[in-house]
């Protein structure tokens, strides 16, 4: 096992998820297999009960596992299944010796941070490096991005277990990739000071880089490399450009320009191997049309909705569609706004705010017969949707919402359950596709796995008059409701469980496939609306 460390200097949000990502695929690209953990140096054990309007998208794994969106770019990039495992946060270890100091286990020992906490932490990255991808077999490479920046208290110990690892493993084992920022001055001059410091900070605690990203709007010329390669004490060929992208997909492209591929294989002593280049043409592919979509959302940020964002891109690639996002605010915008486009998607969602905002906009995408895609929350707004305007059930509502008819309510092993974090229904389960459907149209198998993140479902009690109102719930998991859609409209599909968590750039989700499509026959006017 071969592993790359990635840390970052200078500031957070340089996109180091992305760039390690990226190098990952590249790896890829020449026939290795590529697993990744990444580190969040925070307290909680995992990110369910973060609030995504600070920290983006709360990712879903397989296994059900909460975890950082950047698993979410690893997953795509990679096109890997992850688990639990691969998302390492202080929380987790921590937790783990303690639970250890507990029972006894280091029977008389003082327990500190090192060796403990240090040994914890390189046993947890060795376990999630060594654990089988499903259909892939066990990795050659592992990437461990550690999250944060350099000289962050918190990264402390997690940037002691890498210099650790270094130390214990052949030198032709481990690489340490530093992606930093490279700033422009008023004149235009990029600025190399501030990498400097950083790879300054990295070597007080025992760290060398051997490669380093700048990143940038603009790319580095061989003046600047030549600059850092001086100060910071690597080959030039060990500086590598990231300058920004439009899309990120393009960002291994980059990368193979810059030669990462060689500079890596020669630290790593990788064998060279043909390139096999099928991502880099598929990321290449012209759009030949365009839609719009509204999302219709109560945050304003759109990393809480990043899998949404990438899994349209997906469809849109496939479709040769270009898909332009309009975020909604769902308790400001004016109706006559939903009209303007192609294709409306209500995402998933808690509590109660924006909630009115949402029923409407399904309501006028139902009416008006615009393509709309509804996920989880989207799902059972779209039935509260029914039954308040179909069936002419004024009071129907969630029970997540309030007194009402609850055509949504309560899981029934969700009743009682007061801890918050990982106790919703989460990850895989299968689901049955019912014959004659949009959704056997689109999924074209009978069972299908996806992965879920909820508390409350269809009210198995109006299950009946609901569908003898018309809407057909065509997948279902046991007696539980996970696809419902309306007949008679271009598309109306919404499903219960997140189909964008498995949507990936090689192999895009069926219902966004869907969705696209229909949108652009609406649009060019092959299908009435
Ligand atoms: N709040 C809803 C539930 O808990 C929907 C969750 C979601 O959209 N992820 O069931």
């Amino acid at each position: 096992m071969k592993y790359i460390f990635v840390t970052g200097g200078v500031m957070s949000g340089l996109g180091k998820g992305i760039t390690a990502a990226s190098i990952g695929r590249i790896l890829k690209n020449r026939g290795y297999t590529v697993t990744a953990v990444k580190i969040d140096p925070y307290l909680n054990i995992d990110a369910g009960t973060m609030n995504p309007g600070q920290h983006g998208e709360v990712f879903v794994l397989s296994d059900g596992g909460e975890v950082d969106l950047d698993l979410g770019n690893y997953e795509r990039f990679l096109d890997i299944d992850l688990s639990s495992l691969h998302n390492i946060t202080t929380g987790k270890i921590y937790r783990s010796v303690i639970e250890k100091e507990r029972r006894g286990d280091y029977l008389g020992e003082t327990v500190q941070i090192i060796p403990h906490i240090t040994d914890e932490i390189k046993c947890c990255i060795r376990a999630a490096a060594c654990e089988e991808i499903p259909g892939a077999g066990k990795a050659d490479i592992c990437l461990v991005e550690v999250g944060g920046t350099v000289g962050d208290i918190e990264s402390m110990p997690f940037l002691e277990a890498v210099r650790q690892m270094r130390g214990e493993l052949p030198v032709e084992d481990t690489v340490l990739i530093h992606v930093t920022l490279i700033p422009e001055d008023s004149m235009g001059d990029l600025k190399t000071k501030p990498t400097q410091h950083s790879v300054k900070a990295l070597r007080e605690l025992g760290l060398y880089a051997d490669i380093i990203v700048g990143r940038g709007h603009r790319p580095i010329g061989s003046n600047t490399k030549r600059k850092i390669s001086a100060f910071c004490d690597l080959p030039q060929q060990g500086v590598i450009s990231a300058a920004t992208v439009p899309d990120i997909y393009q960002v291994p492209t980059e990368m193979e320009k810059e030669g990462a591929a060689e500079v890596l294989s020669r630290h790593l002593h990788l064998e060279s191997r043909g390139v096999d280049s099928d991502w880099y043409s598929l990321v290449a592919k012209e759009y030949t049309s365009r839609i719009e979509v509204g999302i219709v959302s109560k945050y304003g940020i759109e990393d809480v909705y990043m899998s949404i964002k990438e899994a349209l891109k997906h469809a849109g690639r496939a479709c040769s569609t270009e898909v332009k996002i309009s975020w909604l605010d769902a308790e400001r915008y004016e109706d006559r706004h939903l009209g303007e486009f192609d294709g409306i998607l209500i995402p998933g969602g808690f509590g109660k705010r924006g909630m009115e905002g949402k029923i409407e906009a399904i309501r006028y995408a139902r009416t008006e017969k615009i393509p709309l895609l509804g996920l989880c929350l989207g799902f059972q707004m779209s039935v509260v949707e029914y039954a308040r305007h179909v069936l002419g059930w004024e009071n129907a509502t969630s029970a997540e919402l309030g007194e009402g008819r609850h055509v949504i309510a309560i899981l029934p092993e969700q009743q009682g359950v007061t801890d918050l974090g990982g106790t919703m229904r989460l990850g895989n389960y299968p689901i049955t596709i019912r014959e004659n459907t949009l959704a056997m149209q689109i999924y074209g198998q009978p069972v299908i796995v996806e992965r879920h993140r909820h508390r409350y479902e269809v009210n198995p009690l109006y299950i009946p008059e609901l569908e003898k109102a018309g809407l057909v719930f065509s997948g279902s998991w046991k007696n539980r409701m996970e696809i419902c859609e309306v007949p008679d409209h271009p598309f109306f599909l919404a499903t219960q469980f997140h189909p964008e968590f498995r949507s990936r750039p090689t192999r895009p989700s069926p219902p966004f496939i869907g969705f696209v499509k229909a949108c652009s026959a609406v649009k060019s006017g092959e299908v009435n609306s």
